[in-house]
């Protein structure tokens, strides 16, 4: 298994786990671009988000459901930025999906 995120999953890799479901785990980003940066990812590996299929609306829900509730447990009640970058253009680093939450700053746009 090579992928960094399901090593988190299984506890190889250490993370501040902020929540954890049979479906989703959420933890704090190791490099935070906002006072408040965790990323939310579903527990089986799914690449990008190009390989979310018809019978994943569940799990996909459930992924932006969880961000909402962790978004307003960590403080983010004037607002909060999710984003999901998909493949190379989109900035994805990692291959396993994962919802960004940013919140505790003003956010701009366009982002870069
Ligand atoms: P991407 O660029 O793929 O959208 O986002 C990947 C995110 O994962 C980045 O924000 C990066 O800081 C974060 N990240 C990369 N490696 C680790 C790690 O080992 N632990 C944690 N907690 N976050 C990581």
């Amino acid at each position: 298994m090579e992928c960094l995120f399901c090593k988190i999953i299984t506890g190889e890799i250490p993370a501040r786990i902020l929540y954890e479901d049979d479906q989703v785990v959420a933890f704090h980003d190791v490099n935070p671009q906002a006072p408040v940066h965790f990323l939310v990812i579903p527990k089986r590996h799914i690449a990008t988000l190009d390989d979310l299929a018809d019978n994943d609306t569940t799990l996909a829900g459930h992924i932006l459901l969880t961000a909402q509730r962790l978004a307003a447990q960590q403080g983010c009640s004037q607002g909060f930025r999710v984003v999901m970058n998909c493949n190379e253009h989109g900035g994805q680093t990692v291959s396993h999906i994962h919802m960004h939450v940013l919140g505790q700053r003003q956010m701009h746009w366009p982002p870069g």
